[in-house]
């Protein structure tokens, strides 16, 4: 089955609302076998959508759409429904006594407005709304299905999730696109390109690299008959690529790095504790966006003056002969870190984010220090972009090497 989806709303041409709806609904459509072909926005306008929705009609077997089924005059979307089929509107008795109770039940009273949310056409059935006024249409004519959905996303997930989708898998004959996600750290896009891109064409399976903020995802897509079969095919692409990229995968799938360094800590019984300068706290930020992230990490100390630094144990001398941007600070802000707050592993980061040099070192300039009861070490970075960048891209790096470091490190015990 081929699809396309049609967001309904003036506001997302004019760049007001983002198009959230359309992203949910294609990350949904692959595990029932669906091959969306176009996602487009459409005004609040009936010309315009019936076009829309015409162009849509003529490509795809399944035209999923979001909004415009509210009470205005601006919501268009069963006019134009209507219109595209050349059929006429009429109030369905059934759905106006639902909507009747809806209001009821709410104790709001209801405008005549509201009455065109009852109107159906011949060819449509209407999907009763739990979280809304605004029942959707399940629409078939002609061998051809289209399913009109409410815009707010609150409407429209549970109306996706407990009817449309289930209906359309009973459809669907039962095929699958699976999709598996390699996610690399260390290694641009044309590097990977250099080693895996003769998997580029393969016949059953086809591959996707996307560069993200936290490093290059690799995409394996295959559709089969059933989600075993697909399995079959990937498995043995995924096995070659994990050959190739080896130890620069860090993780799979729904897969987030804090929460990957979060689940090694645990398992080790280890502690963290971080004094950071250029990030200002994002990585403190970063790490506790993970619940339970208070069974490993201890805290942060956001040192930005020398001042600071000094106060909380960073030896003066080390930044009076390196500098303040050095590898040297970096590992005694981890050091000192560590120590004021006795925890097994401390992470200390410098650098310049910018705009301006700071004592003649680069925008981009970032050294990391890892402090642990079995030694320390340092990485340094140049990272491109500006300052907001900057900063996540030193995060980024600075979990993905302590990462590292625990999974070379099997013996680190807390
Ligand atoms: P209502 O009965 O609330 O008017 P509706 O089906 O007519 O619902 P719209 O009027 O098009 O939907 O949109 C209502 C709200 O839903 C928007 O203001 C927006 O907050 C949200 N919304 C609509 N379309 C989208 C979309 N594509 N992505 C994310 N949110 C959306
Ligand atoms: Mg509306």
């Amino acid at each position: 089955m081929k699809a396309d989806i049609v967001s309904i709303g003036t506001e997302l041409l004019m760049g007001e609302l983002v198009d959230t709806n359309s992203a949910y609904l294609a990350a949904r459509l692959p595990s029932i076998g669906i091959e969306l072909q176009r996602i487009t926005h459409a005004r609040d306008n009936l010309d315009a959508l019936a076009e829309v929705l015409r162009q849509a009609w003529q490509r795809s077997d399944l035209v999923l759409t979001t909004g415009g089924l509210g009470p205005t005059d601006d919501d268009l979307t069963r006019e134009a429904i209507a219109s595209l089929l050349g059929e006429t509107l009429y109030v369905d008795p059934e759905s106006l006594e639902r909507l009747r109770e809806t209001f009821r039940r709410r104790g709001a009273s209801m405008v005549q407005a509201n009455v065109k949310q009852a109107n159906l056409i011949p060819s449509a059935r209407s999907i009763p709304n739990d979280h809304g006024t605004a029942p959707g249409w399940w629409v078939e004519s002609n061998g051809r299905i289209i399913v009109a959905m409410p815009g707010p996303p609150g409407e429209m997930h549970p109306m996706w999730e407990s009817q449309v989708q289930p209906r359309l898998r009973d459809r669907s004959d039962g095929s699958v696109i699976l999709t598996r996600s390699l996610k690399t750290h260390g290694l641009g896009e044309s590097a990977i390109n250099e080693l895996i891109g003769h998997l580029f064409h393969l016949p059953d399976v086809s591959l996707g690299m996307y560069a993200q903020a936290q490093g290059v995802q690799v995409r394996l897509r295959a559709r089969a008959a059933s989600a075993e079969v697909a399995d079959r095919m990937l498995s043995p692409v995924e096995a070659e690529l994990r050959n190739l990229l080896g130890d620069n995968i860090w993780g799979a799938d729904e897969d987030v790095l804090e929460e990957q360094v979060g689940r090694e800590l645990i398992r080790r019984g280890l502690t963290l504790a971080l004094m950071e300068s250029c990030t200002g706290g994002l990585l403190a930020h970063t790490i506790t966006q993970v619940a339970g992230s208070s069974d490993y990490f201890l805290g942060g100390i956001v040192s930005y003056t020398n001042e600071v630094k000094a106060a909380w144990g960073v030896d003066p001398s080390l930044i009076r002969e390196h500098g303040v941007v050095s590898p040297e600070v970096a590992r005694d802000m981890a050091r000192a870190g560590r120590e004021a707050m006795g925890a097994d592993i401390g992470i200390g980061i410098t650098g310049v984010a910018g705009p301006d040099e700071l004592e003649g070192q680069p925008v981009g300039t970032v050294h990391m220090g890892f402090s642990h009861l079995w030694g320390e070490h340092h990485i340094s970075r140049r990272f491109p972009g500006q300052r907001a960048l900057i900063k996540q891209r030193a995060v980024v790096q600075a979990l993905l090497e302590l990462l590292e470091l625990l999974r070379n490190n099997p013996n680190f015990h807390g």
